[in-house]
């Protein structure tokens, strides 16, 4: 029997106009409907039955804290109902990550989730969205994918929520798992995975946004040769409860930013050491003792991931012993 997969359109540039099919880089995203994208799919319905359902329609530049609740909310309930096996959402692929990695920590059910995106507008030749979002739903219509968390796929591949990011900014292959690797591939209308996410997702998770109209302020302070820690400052004087600090290396930072963090984390700021390389572990105590500081390593997330995470562990506590063991665990 076919399954029931809902599309939950956000924008992008799956969704992206240009002038002419031979533009696949000055265009416009977000113009295009859900309804629009599966009619131009008419195979999809031979995977399953879709239905589509318009979210937003933005550049996933311009998604925000305040859709992220209400994507949320909205997928939650449509997975409680028993008439629907699975969603897909489109979106930007600029935040697509960000919005992959929510979705895991926070998304209450099995059944499969699946991002997906394209790096050429729907108006090109050759445009990747449509076998993107054909293979996306072959994915959410799987048993395979039944509690392996919130997935991305892109150009055949199958990404975990926590590992993907977007590495290129303009070719088809732009979106892998620099770290721990893909988790599979999809080959004709079949997924084949050949490793599990190892930390907590989904149903096994301890977080829980559906009650809430806002997400803690959390900022992200880039590292640099001689950078000064102005900028952390005046983001903690705007209001933000946590930082995440994109550090050099292993996580590491001048002397005057690392004294000028240590002060906030005093003051009840949070603090977590990431790094702006784009692979490899924050030790923690290594490049910075932790300890003494009071600071949190990211483990392996990235800067916009650990934030999202942070932005979670903040609705629950800011002692950061605590904080650091969800960076183990998540
Ligand atoms: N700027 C676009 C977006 O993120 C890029 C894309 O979708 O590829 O919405």
């Amino acid at each position: 029997m076919k399954k029931n997969i809902v599309i939950i359109g956000t924008g992008g540039t799956i969704a992206g106009k240009a002038s002419c099919s031979t533009e696949t880089l000055c265009y416009t995203a977000a113009m295009v409907s859900i309804n629009n994208l599966i009619q131009e799919v008419p195979e999809i319905q031979s995977i399953a039955n879709v239905t589509g359902e318009q979210l937003s329609q933005v550049d996933s530049g311009d998604m925000t804290c305040e859709l992220w609740l209400t994507l949320v909310k909205r997928i939650n309930e449509i997975l409680a109902t028993s008439d629907v096996d699975g969603i897909v959402i489109t979106h930007g692929t600029d935040t697509l990550e960000e919005t992959a990695y929510l979705l895991h920590l926070v998304i209450k059910s099995e059944k499969p989730v699946v991002l997906v995106g394209a790096m050429r507008p729907f108006s090109a030749m050759s445009a990747d969205g449509p076998m993107n979002l054909y293979k996306a739903v072959t994915l959410a219509a799987s048993n395979a994918a039944i509690g392996k968390g919130v997935l991305v796929s892109l150009n055949n591949t199958i990404n975990c929520g926590r590992e993907v990011t977007k590495t290129n900014t303009l070719l088809q292959d732009s979106f892998q798992s620099p770290d721990i690797g893909y988790l599979g591939y999809l080959q004709g209308s079949e997924p084949h995975f050949y490793r599990l996410p190892a930390r907590k997702h989904t149903i096994n998770s301890g977080f829980d946004v559906t009650k809430l109209t806002e997400l803690p302020q959390v900022e992200i302070i880039y590292g640099y040769l001689n950078s000064s820690p102005l900028l952390a400052e005046a983001a903690v004087a705007a209001g933000a409860k946590g930082i995440v600090y994109a550090g050099l290396g292993n996580g590491s930072m001048s002397k005057d930013v690392r004294d000028a963090l240590s002060i906030l984390a005093k003051q009840g700021i949070v603090i977590v050491r990431s790094t702006r390389v784009a692979s490899g572990i924050v030790t923690r105590n290594g490049a910075v003792d932790d300890d003494l500081y009071n600071f949190v390593a990211s483990d392996t997330l990235s800067p916009q991931k650990a934030r999202i995470l942070l932005m979670l562990a903040l609705t629950k506590t800011n002692n950061s012993n605590e904080i650091q063991r969800m960076f183990w665990d998540y």
